[in-house]
């Protein structure tokens, strides 16, 4: 089953695969531990049976909270965080809750204690990632993805089972490590992600109408190939969108025209751009794309002040210079691709409608910046038409 869907599946929405795949674990590792249970419910030591009370614990907080996560991200259901007053602390007790009941379930040996603890497990799976919106999904996707591992090693111990110790804690630990190297990406504290509630706000004030009142200035494809064959050094910066047109072969044959012309290009990559860990540089590679023209955020941002032109293809939030100018936007402190710095930003996209965290893009109406508005793969395939 699982070999005919991962072969299937959009590059896009890998991330509500992993979130599918994640719930897959957690709901095993709950089904084994009251299996092992079931099996022999007299034969456990004390420590068996907190081990057992562990693994269906963790097991069913991963499976609500991943069915939760995969319908945020597929849009269909919990789209927008929801919080409510004392969230916090009321989370906080119906954990203790929770292990209270698994306690009682380990020293009594009471069924019926067990599946009050796993009735509550699946609300605070719920509870613990409703809040949590926009742009933090991708942490949260492999948090669960760590803890649907650690439950996995947890009903090894139980089960006396070295083979599932051993790739519980593998998933458990390069989830854990995943989720903290995008923390660190994003400059948010895991807490604070936890605690998060940000984005999902989609308004219609961003559509083309009002854009235009604020300003916007779009320009035809014919200006920009016109900027772009004079300008000495372009930077393109690939996101989402990209990869929902998938014009990547389109951009690489605009990136070999300009190189034709004398231009230095190169490619800008985000950390959490697209929408999984190293997406931009898969499609990249899938283009052919040299490996000497991709760089990362750290290492090109220096450079935007020297471009003539930066080329936006599809991304949104990533290079929002509200993250690093305004202490209101729920972007504020996430290091971002600096394209405002260029001395010319194009953004290609199909309109003004926000990105993945749901907040408007003050990029969009800044001096320098031109939308061209369309598909990007229609657009680029026009770009390199026009440059050839
Ligand atoms: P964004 O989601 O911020 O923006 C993508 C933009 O692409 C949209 O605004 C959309 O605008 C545009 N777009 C969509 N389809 C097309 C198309 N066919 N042609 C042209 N443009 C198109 O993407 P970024 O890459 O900038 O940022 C990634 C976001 O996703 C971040 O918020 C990140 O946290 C989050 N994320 C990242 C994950 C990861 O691991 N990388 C995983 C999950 C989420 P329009 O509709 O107007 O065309």
């Amino acid at each position: 089953v699982g070999i005919p869907i991962a072969l299937r599946v959009a590059m896009t929405s890998m991330p509500e695969m992993v979130a599918l795949l994640n719930s897959l674990g957690g709901i095993s590792a709950t089904l084994i531990a009251l299996a092992a249970f079931m099996a022999e419910p007299t034969g456990h030591t004390t420590g068996g049976m907190v081990e057992l009370f562990l693994g269906a614990l963790i097991g069913a907080v991963t499976f609500s909270g991943s069915i939760v996560a995969f319908g945020k991200l597929q849009g269909s259901f919990f789209n927008k965080p929801i919080n409510f007053k004392g969230q916090h602390i009321f989370n906080i007790a119906f954990l203790g809750l929770t292990i209270a009941a698994g306690i009682y379930f380990a020293i009594n040996a009471d069924m019926t204690a067990f599946l009050v603890m796993l009735a509550l497990a699946l609300t605070l799976g719920v509870l613990i990632v409703i809040p949590i919106g926009g742009a933090d999904m991708p942490v949260v996707v492999s948090m669960l993805n760590s803890y649907s591992g650690w439950a996995a090693a947890i009903t090894g111990f139980a089960m006396n089972n070295l083979l599932l110790v051993i790739a519980g804690a593998m998933i458990g630990a390069s989830g854990a490590i995943l989720s903290y190297i995008m923390c660190k990406a994003m400059n948010r504290s895991f807490l604070n992600v936890i605690i998060g509630g940000m984005g999902g706000d989609d308004s219609a004030s961003h559509e083309n109408s009002t854009a235009k009142d604020k300003g916007v200035k779009e320009a035809a494809v014919e200006d920009m190939a016109y900027m772009l064959e004079n300008a000495e050094r372009v930077i393109i910066i690939p996101g989402y969108g990209m990869a929902v047109a998938q014009a990547q072969h389109a951009i690489k044959d605009t990136m070999e025209a300009l190189q034709a012309k004398g231009v230095d290009v190169k490619f800008a990559i985000h950390p959490v751009a697209g929408r999984m860990p190293g997406h931009m540089n898969v499609l990249l590679a899938e283009a052919d794309v040299p490996y000497d023209n991709i760089e990362a955020m750290e290492d090109i941002n220096s450079t935007f002040p020297q471009a003539d032109v930066a080329i936006v293809v599809g991304a949104n939030d990533v290079v929002n210079p509200d993250a690093n100018d305004d202490p209101s936007s729920p972007l504020y402190g996430m290091p971002i691709l600096e394209a405002y710095k260029s001395k010319l930003v194009y953004v290609i996209k199909r309109s003004m409608r926000s990105g993945y965290a749901g907040v408007e893009n003050s990029l969009f109406y800044r001096d320098n910046t031109y939308m061209v508005f369309g598909d990007a793969k229609n657009i680029a395939e026009k770009l390199a038409q026009n440059l050839k």
